[in-house]
């Protein structure tokens, strides 16, 4: 005889879906009722730097300053108790150290960002949030209003 939870799993529709999910080699839910979400949070710095590889004569080989706009996503599944996937709080803990870093600097005296194309500081910022933000999934650098590049991981 089964137990109630498992009658009450056996009526649930969503577990039937779920199971078609699987037989079509989707990843499981991390839990049948969680809805899985992306947050974002927007950070901004200003600092200098110069592109040394850019091609010659580029105005990016001359030093300039640019307002960075820096978006951090993260993504999983709602938690049910607090109905949030995590407070958004612990991203701005995990970015202020490289806030400290970044701002207000020449970006090419900083180890690593010696040619800090807007490609290679999203990488550069990701790889020093990973271990702090495990749910992590992209970072997007805007170095303008209209230009920015997103990086999602390895
Ligand atoms: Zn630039």
């Amino acid at each position: 005889m089964k137990r109630p939870s498992e009658r009450l799993r056996a009526a649930d529709p969503r577990d039937a879906l779920e199971r078609a999910a699987d037989e079509a080699g989707a990843p499981p839910p991390a839990s049948p009722r969680a809805a899985r979400v992306e947050l974002t949070k927007e950070f901004r710095f200003e600092a200098a730097h110069s592109l040394p590889r850019a091609p010659e004569g580029h105005k990016c080989r001359r030093l300039h300053g640019h307002s960075y706009r820096v978006t951090v996503t993260v993504a999983g599944p709602v938690d049910p108790a607090r109905g949030w996937l995590m407070d958004y709080g612990e991203i701005s803990g995990a970015f202020q150290g490289l806030l400290d870093v970044l701002d207000h600097r020449y970006l090419n005296e900083i180890e690593g960002l010696e040619n800090s194309t807007a490609e290679i500081l999203a990488r550069w910022i990701w790889d020093r949030l990973r271990g702090k933000l495990p749910q992590i999934a992209a970072v997007t650098v805007h170095e303008t209003c209209t230009a920015g590049c997103t990086y999602r991981g390895p």
